[in-house]
Parts: C-alpha cells; sequence; structure tokens
C-alpha cells in the first residue's frame, strides 16, 4: 500500500519535470496580427543605435524629423523616443508637452530642455565631462529593478549630464559605474509616470545589453507590449543575410557540415525555449532566449562564408597614429590576425601631413610623435599587411595651421560657393594648388616604400562650388568662352555643359597626373580611389568621373564608398559599379562598418559584394569597436586563410609565336597559361593588345 503511493508520487514529480522542462525542438507559435505602430521617433544624430534595438525588438515605429511632430501627426502613438534633440524650438517643445500632458510617454536621452525635465520629473544639476578613461563604462541596475531589465549595459561614455529626481514618482533605476567596476554615484537612468530619461545618448556597442534595456523600458511604461516584443526578437532569429528562416539556414549549414552545424543546433533549441516561455508569458526571459539564438545563428552564418582566394580584405583608418591607443604595432597585429592584407591610412590632408613633408605644412602631433609613415609601413610590413597612403584631397579639414590658410586666401586658393562664400576647400583648378598636392603624393612615393596611393574627397564639396574669380577667369582661358553672367551662365545658362566638362577636367588632371608619374617612379605602386557611389550624378554634383579614371586607366582599382544599412541599397551600387569597372580593374566596395549596429550586416554585405562579382572590401572604418565585434565574425570564415589582393596577382600568362609577323585583320595563335587563377573564378575575360 505504502509502496503504490510512493510509486504515485514518483510518477507525478516526474510527470511534472516532464511538463516543466523546457522542449528542444521548436513549437511555432499561433500566428497573431502584426503589433500597431506606436512609437514614433525622432530622428537624428544618434537615433541609430535606438532604431537597431526597435528592429531587433520588431517593435514598429514611424521616424519623424524635429520640425515634421506636431500635436496631429502624434495623436496615433502611446510613446516618443528622442535619441538626441540639440536647442529644440519652442514649438517642438509645446507639441512635446501636449503629447506627455494628454497622456503620452516620453522616453528622451541626453539633452534635457528644462521644460520637458519638469515633465519627466528630473532635475538637471551639472555637467561632467569623464576625468579618467573608462569613468563612464556601464549602466548599471540596481537589485530593486523592475523585471525584464538586464544587470548591466556597457557603454563608453565621454560626457553625461548630472541629474536628479525631482518629483516622488520619478526613480532611479540604473547608474553609472566605471571600467573597475566602481559606482560613480551618477545617475543614468531616471524612470517616473511621464517617461524615461537617459543622461547620455545611446552609443553603439553590446547590442544585446542596449536591446534588453530598451525592452525593459518600454515594457515598463506599456506592459501590454511584451508579448510583440518577445515575438518580434523570436521572429527574427533566422533572418541572418540572405537567409529568411533557420530552416532554410539549415539547409545549407547542414551541407557544410562542421562547426556551424553545432551552432545552428544551438540556435533551434534556444528558439524552442523562447516559444515555450512566450507560452508561458515569460517575455522577458524568451527576450533573452531569442537573442542569444539570433546569435548563435549568426555565428553559422559566419562559418559558412568562404575564405575566398585573392581578395583585397581591407580597412580605412582616419587616425594616422594607429587605432585608439594602440600605436602602429598593435595596429597592424590585430589586423594581420584576423586575416586582412591591407590598410588605408590617412597621413595627408589638402593642408597638413602627419611625416616630415616638404610640400605642406607638418600636424603638430608628427613633430612631436615622429614620422607616422614611416612608423606605419615599418610594422604593416612586417605582418604581412599591403600600406596605402590615403591622402584628403582639396578638403583642409579643421587641421590646416591658420597661417598656411592665410597664404591660401591671400593666393586666392580656397574655393568659393555660388554666392561667394569662402570655404575650406583647395580650389582644384588652381596651378598651385595642383602642384602641391601632386607633389606632396609623389613626395610619398620617392622616400617611402608605400604599397599604393589613395585618393580621397577627389572632388568637389557640392555643385555649389567652385565659382571663384580664378575658375572663371581660367575656364574662359581654356575654353574661349566669354562669360557674361558669372556664375548664372555656367551654372544653368548656355555655358552648362561645357562648363561641366571643364570643372571635370580640373579633377581628372590631379588623378591623371599623379598616377602618370608614381608609375614612372615605382611602377609597383598601386594608384586607387575612394569615389562616390553614384558614379552618373557625382561627375556632374562633385565633377568626380571615376568611371572615366577607371577606363583610362588611371586607377589600378576603385573603392566606392557604399555606406548603408540597408542590403538592398548596397546590392543596387555594387549591382552597377561591376557593369562600370568590368574586365578592368578590380572593384572594392567600402562598407560602412561604423554605421552597423550587428555583425551579421557586416557578414550580409561581403557575401552580397562577392556574389556580384566584386573583387574585395574596405571596411569604414578600423576602430576598437568595429575591431571587436566584427573581426572575429569575418575570421570564421570570410577571412579564415590568408590570401594576397588580386591587384597583386599575376594570374595569366600569354605566349606568342617568336618572330611573329602580323598585320590587321590576322588571325593569329597565342598559349594562354592560367595555372594561377584562383580556384574559384567562374568566368574570366581578357583583352590582349598587340602594339
Ligand atoms: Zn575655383
Amino acid at each position: 500500500m505504502i509502496g503504490d503511493v510512493k510509486k504515485t508520487a514518483l510518477g507525478l514529480l516526474l510527470g511534472l519535470l516532464w511538463t516543466c522542462a523546457p522542449p528542444t525542438r521548436y513549437a511555432p507559435l499561433p500566428p497573431t496580427p502584426k503589433p500597431r505602430t506606436e512609437i514614433a521617433l525622432i530622428k537624428g544624430r544618434y537615433s541609430g543605435t535606438v532604431e537597431a534595438c526597435l528592429r531587433a525588438l520588431g517593435l514598429p515605429y514611424a521616424e519623424f524629423s524635429p520640425e515634421a511632430i506636431s500635436g496631429d501627426t502624434l495623436r496615433v502613438f502611446r510613446m516618443v523616443i528622442v535619441p538626441y534633440l540639440s536647442e529644440p524650438s519652442d514649438s517642438i517643445l509645446d507639441v512635446l508637452e501636449a503629447f506627455v500632458e494628454g497622456g503620452g510617454k516620453l522616453m528622451l536621452f541626453y539633452s534635457l530642455p528644462d521644460r520637458l525635465a519638469e515633465l519627466l520629473g528630473v532635475r538637471r544639476v551639472g555637467y561632467i565631462r569623464r576625468e579618467y578613461e573608462g569613468q563612464f563604462s556601464e549602466i548599471r541596475f540596481g537589485k530593486d529593478r523592475p523585471p525584464g531589465f538586464p544587470k548591466r549595459v556597457r557603454q563608453s561614455s565621454w560626457n553625461i549630464y548630472i541629474v536628479e529626481p525631482a518629483s516622488p514618482e520619478a526613480k532611479v533605476l540604473a547608474r553609472w559605474y566605471d571600467l573597475k567596476g566602481r559606482d560613480t554615484g551618477y545617475p543614468a537612468l531616471i524612470c517616473s509616470p511621464a517617461g524615461c530619461y537617459m543622461s547620455h545618448v545611446l552609443l553603439e556597442g553590446d547590442l544585446d545589453g542596449k536591446v534588453l534595456m530598451l525592452a525593459g523600458l518600454v515594457g515598463h511604461l506599456f506592459p501590454d507590449l511584451w508579448p510583440a516584443m518577445a515575438r518580434g526578437a523570436l521572429g527574427r532569429i533566422g533572418k541572418v543575410g540572405e537567409f529568411t528562416s533557420l530552416e532554410a539556414l539549415r539547409e545549407v549549414v547542414a551541407a557544410n557540415g562542421g562547426r556551424a552545424f553545432g551552432l545552428l543546433r544551438a540556435a533551434e533549441q534556444l528558439r524552442a525555449r523562447a516559444a515555450w516561455d512566450i507560452r508561458r508569458g515569460r517575455y522577458a526571459l524568451a527576450l533573452l532566449s531569442s537573442l542569444k539564438a539570433r546569435n548563435k545563428a549568426v555565428e553559422a552564418y559566419a562559418e559558412i562564408q568562404p575564405s575566398r582566394e585573392g581578395e583585397l580584405r581591407a580597412v580605412w583608418l582616419h587616425n594616422a597614429f594607429g587605432v585608439a591607443d594602440w600605436g602602429w604595432r598593435k595596429t597592424a597585429e590585430v589586423l594581420s590576425q584576423y586575416g586582412f592584407n591591407a590598410i588605408f591610412a590617412n597621413m595627408l590632408w589638402g593642408g597638413s601631413a602627419h611625416y616630415p613633408s616638404d610640400v605642406l605644412p607638418v600636424s603638430e602631433r608628427a613633430r612631436e610623435e615622429g614620422d607616422q609613415i614611416a612608423e606605419a609601413v615599418k610594422w604593416c610590413h612586417r605582418y604581412g599587411l599591403e600600406f596605402h597612403v590615403w591622402m584628403v584631397n582639396n578638403y583642409l579639414g579643421s587641421r590646416t595651421p591658420e597661417e598656411f590658410l592665410e597664404k591660401l586666401r591671400a593666393e586666392g586658393r580656397l574655393q568659393r560657393s555660388r554666392d561667394g562664400k569662402e570655404l575650406p576647400w583647395l580650389c582644384p583648378s588652381h596651378p598651385e594648388n595642383r602642384r602641391m598636392e601632386k607633389e606632396a603624393l609623389l613626395e610619398v612615393v620617392r622616400r617611402y616604400p608605400v604599397d599604393g596611393v589613395h585618393f580621397d574627397y577627389i572632388r568637389y564639396p557640392g555643385a555649389f562650388a567652385c565659382y571663384c574669380d580664378g575658375c572663371r577667369e581660367r575656364f574662359q582661358r581654356d575654353t574661349g568662352i566669354k562669360v557674361k553672367h558669372w556664375p548664372d551662365d555656367v551654372i544653368s545658362g548656355p555655358y552648362f555643359t561645357e562648363f561641366q566638362a571643364w570643372r571635370r577636367e580640373q579633377v581628372t588632371r590631379l588623378v591623371r597626373e599623379v598616377s602618370r608619374e608614381v608609375r614612372r617612379i615605382r611602377p609597383d605602386v598601386k594608384i586607387s580611389a575612394a569615389v562616390f557611389s553614384n558614379w552618373t550624378t557625382a561627375r556632374f554634383h562633385v565633377g568626380q568621373d571615376w568611371k572615366l579614371w577607371v577606363e583610362e586607366g588611371y586607377l589600378d582599382f576603385v573603392c566606392p564608398m557604399d555606406y548603408t544599412t540597408d542590403p538592398e541599397q548596397f546590392r543596387e551600387w555594387v549591382l552597377r559599379q561591376v557593369e562600370w569597372t568590368r574586365g578592368k580593374v578590380p572593384l572594392y566596395p567600402g562598407i560602412g562598418a561604423y554605421r552597423m549596429m550587428d555583425g551579421e550586416e557586416v557578414l550580409h554585405q561581403v557575401a552580397l559584394a562577392r556574389s556580384m562579382g566584386a573583387d574585395g572590401f574596405v571596411l569604414f572604418s578600423y576602430s576598437p569597436r568595429v575591431a571587436r565585434e566584427f573581426f572575429p565574425l569575418l575570421h570564421r570564415g570570410v577571412t579564415k586563410s590568408k590570401t594576397s589582393p588580386p591587384h597583386r596577382w599575376d594570374w595569366a600568362s600569354f605566349r606568342l609565336p617568336e618572330g611573329l609577323r602580323y598585320s590587321c585583320g590576322d588571325s593569329i595563335g597565342a598559349e594562354v597559361e592560367l595555372d594561377r587563377l584562383p580556384k574559384d573564378v567562374r568566368d574570366f575575360r581578357a583583352d590582349v593588345v598587340l602594339e
């Protein structure tokens, strides 16, 4: 009798365990209607991370510019998110105030006008710039945090507003901690029934942490949105690269086997757990599992990317002194470790240089810290990287010494806009400017064993320039045209076409002359340019005729700056660029990694570029975050084994019979050796010119 009771109890217990244990098989959730758009986002600077979080949560939102909001437009929304608002007008504040008074919630970052502070029950007591490295490194939530919030979120901020709750209902939810894990005492997040305030903007990095934090905030203000967020994140797990579901990814992964399969299995199990938690109403837990599942799926996707032979894998680096405080040794070492093979480093501007130049003013820092080209080339070559010296042409930036600027001004060498305003750009038609830029690049090529010279800003700033007196004079001299109404006659008047052609030639001439001279001095040095994505519009707006530079052979390869987070836009751009460069020079699209929050975006664009026939890629730009978040993912597949860039490859050789005599129209036989072609080349075209 007693034994039976025991057995029953044991059976009951086992049964309970059985029903409580999360399943390993995914049971799809019954479909629900698409969530309504209830969030308005004021788009602008620093809105990228907020947008990435909303996308990760599958929360639909409508975008507005600050000027576009009104009581009417906001009426249909429950929440307004303001990622950054610089000096809002009174009318914008009126609208936001009325919105909150009408029951709407406000999520505000950093900028805190008094009227909004009052609405949110927050008081601003000061401002602090970080006093030591890593002072504001982490947003940490207290033990009493509302459900769904993460413990901590990483973000390295350089300044914050010092704030405190100003009403009994406002509560500090999180504070800033430093790199050593010490509490700075400064509030990071304050919430009240009217909304939430964060004392800095939401920066990139630690996307998962930020997604959880944003979900926590949204869920805190609107608990009824939790199911939609949990389902949204679940629905996104398998949307990786060109794949639309985990099942589709599985098919390809299964064919690949290896580590990718284990990662995919992990993603599937986490997804099963997430669905199971959603069924039980445990949305925050489900969200966490979904984010983990997606990371596994992205890793699996990274694993199945092939490591191609004969491909440029490069980065642009804006800082002439290496990445952050790494110095050139570490900068080169890290890049090489992750399978990259080239770097484009910005060493010259229109008005300054980071090496002891005889042509351009030397930057103060380079005078103190020494010759950066020498240092960079040394370490890049030691780590097997090509070093391309990147020059910002024409544009002067902010580093030009005042006295040099004064000299340029006095000599009439600066650009002027249509209405006569001076611009911080060198006028490309001024012979002295052209000579200076050319001599600077030739000086570099003579002195240093660089592998290439790379043009950037090789254009006008826009259609609004340059209409300086010098341009007028030189245009008339070169074309023999007498312009009656300058500049109207050349902008939209009778000489539009002639002026456009002349204007383009001013930019092209520098490319042509540098290319010719560099090849004479050092034939092994490659000439390249960072150019606008759309050649057809760039040749008019900014006078950048880069397709011509490719066709005329001035460039050895070209890098269009295809910076977008929209894969469809990227695909469209590359598709046309392939047409414009096909068979002439290698095409290396620039990928805007700085705008991407998610490693999947980088992987996807690399895959797209490859599938459309590009010959490599360049990431913009090399930073600690890009290295930390994206390099390891790329190294799982894309850059796994080393290779050299195709502009160095001697892929085919031709042999003609000895003593051959031929005349026009003859057919002649030649022997072509293709042994050195990379294994995965699918088609091949060659033009043989007999001279
Ligand atoms: Zn000019």
